[in-house]
């Protein structure tokens, strides 16, 4: 059965026709759709014998809950069960300026960063656009609150999945659902540099965040392979690029790992990466994870190299860590459901 949430409203226009039916319909079906309809026999002012046609052919099923935690901080975490059984796992957070929902965009991942537990059980597949947006759908409905922004900053790498992501924003802009602008989409890589060019030729709005994590070759390949295929001058020579065409100010997320990437001399070496370039560093200190022997920085390291960048000019801040007594970072609830055969 297909998704009809995986449906664009254009698309839905050539599928009400093919059932005999006005194109005015498709209008009132992905309204439908995108609100949250759990069946076709919800769908009250859709025709019955048009609702008979999509049930025998098209789904509009949400994902199972199959895991929920609520951190003090109000954080929730889902873990969904999707209709093949794979699990994926989605983030609310509140932000002084509203909410925001984490998404994933595979199940698994396959570019093997050494720090990050979404890549440890290998890739597994790509989510359809419509299944990025029943995460911002349900998580939304099930906190019972308007989603303001999205992050694709999940399990899984959104470039890696590019035609679904750019799908899945526009299909949650329309004002008939979920009506979130690009503005307020901010997509993470880990620096697949041939997909950022891509991504610059559709001239979205969107945030690019980039996760840098080390100041050069020698560090970063280390703990990212992605690395080893697009070393640091090629991916900045791509952010350059990116900012230059989009006039957007790039985020570059850089996670504090005690000994190996937050000294003075990594901290210097940053600043001469990005000096001049309209950006900004998000550091955070390293989410500890069971399967990898590295820690986080101290706080005071972190507020040291975070001083070092702003006096030399290169806007950093640290980023608050949300959730963090119900594993909401990276992977962490997905993995042990794996691990442990389901909870
Ligand atoms: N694949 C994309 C998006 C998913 S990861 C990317 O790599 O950007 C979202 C962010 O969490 C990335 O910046 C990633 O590097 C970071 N991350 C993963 N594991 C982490 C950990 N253990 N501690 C801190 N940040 C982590």
């Amino acid at each position: 059965m297909l998704n009809l949430r995986d449906f664009t409203e254009t698309e839905l226009e050539a599928l009400v026709r093919e059932a005999g039916q006005p194109a005015y319909r498709a209008g009132q079906l992905f309204k439908w759709a995108q609100s949250g309809a759990r069946s076709f026999d919800s769908m009250t002012d859709i025709p019955k014998n048009l609702r008979a046609f999509l049930s025998e052919r098209y789904t509009v099923t949400p994902p199972v809950e199959l895991k929920k935690q609520v951190a003090r901080d109000g954080t929730r975490k889902y873990l969904w069960g999707l209709s093949d059984g794979n699990c994926i796992e989605t983030v609310l957070m509140e932000y002084k300026h509203g909410y925001s929902v984490c998404v994933s965009t595979q199940a698994g991942c396959r570019m093997g960063c050494v720090f990050c537990a979404s890549t440890k059980g290998g890739f597994v597949r790509n989510l359809t656009p419509g299944e990025i947006l029943e995460q911002v759908l349900y998580a939304g409905l099930d906190a019972g609150v308007r989603v303001s922004n999205i992050v694709l900053m999940g399990t899984g790498e959104p470039l890696d999945n590019l035609d679904a992501v750019l799908k899945f924003i526009q299909l949650v802009h329309n004002e008939k659902g979920l009506g979130i602008g690009e503005r307020h989409i901010s997509l993470s890589t880990s620096g697949l540099v041939d997909r950022i060019y891509e991504l610059e030729k559709q001239a979205l709005q969107i945030t690019l965040s980039i996760s840098l994590h080390a100041p050069n070759n020698t560090l970063r390949s280390q703990i990212m392979p992605v690395n080893r295929r697009w070393p640091v001058e090629e991916l900045l020579a791509a952010c350059r690029s990116y900012t230059e065409k989009t006039h957007r100010r790039i985020s570059y997320e850089y996670a504090l790992i005690r000994g190996f990437n937050d000294t003075d001399a990594c901290a210097r070496e940053l600043v001469s990466l990005l000096r001049g370039q309209l950006a900004h560093v998000n550091l955070i200190r390293l989410n500890e994870i069971a399967e990898s022997p590295l820690r986080p920085s101290t706080t005071e390291t972190t507020q040291r190299f975070c001083n070092i960048l702003n006096k030399s000019g290169v806007t950093a801040t640290v980023r608050r860590r949300l959730g963090f007594d119900i594993d909401a970072s990276c992977g962490q609830l997905r993995r042990k459901f794996e691990l442990n055969g389901g909870m």
